[in-house]
């Protein structure tokens, strides 16, 4: 049975020289099926290529507001996740109720829409101690 191909041209983002890779594909299968890539200067840029045309995957990042704090707490996800569900894990970001304090590396959503991965805190955010006002007890 003759199958359909396509080709796709993308840029290696694995290092600066940026190769481009065209990327040739069998279509009307039920997952893409890779057949070659070409334009590579080392398999990194192979493996690369394969994800980018049949799993495209992006680290997503954002920031979520915590009361008690005046600087928006940034997160990330843990691992790079499904580019078509970027979307819906950005509002599942916003949805999130943080609390102080928060460590650096905190889970603060497990499994984000259904991924397998989590949602992490990239900084840490400490309550401040009470300002201002007069400490009677040293007087
Ligand atoms: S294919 Fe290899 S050499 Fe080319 S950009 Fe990607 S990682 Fe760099």
């Amino acid at each position: 049975m003759q199958f359909a191909e396509e080709t796709k041209i993308l840029t290696c983002i694995l290092c600066p020289f940026g190769c481009q890779l065209e990327v040739a594909f069998k279509v009307d299968v039920p997952k893409p099926e890779i057949v070659e890539v070409n334009g590579n200067r080392c398999k990194r840029g192979q493996a690369y290529a394969v994800l980018e045309a049949t799993d495209p995957r992006r680290m997503v990042t954002s920031f979520v507001c915590v009361p008690g704090s005046l600087e928006p707490l940034s997160v990330k996800t843990a691992a790079p996740v499904p580019k078509s569900q970027v979307k819906d894990i950005l509002a599942a970001i916003q949805d999130i109720k943080a609390t102080m304090p928060v460590a650096i590396g905190e889970v603060l959503l497990q499994d984000v829409c259904g991924t397998g991965v989590d949602v992490v805190a990239t900084k840490t955010l400490k309550k401040k101690p009470p300002t201002g006002g007069v400490d009677h007890e040293t007087r």
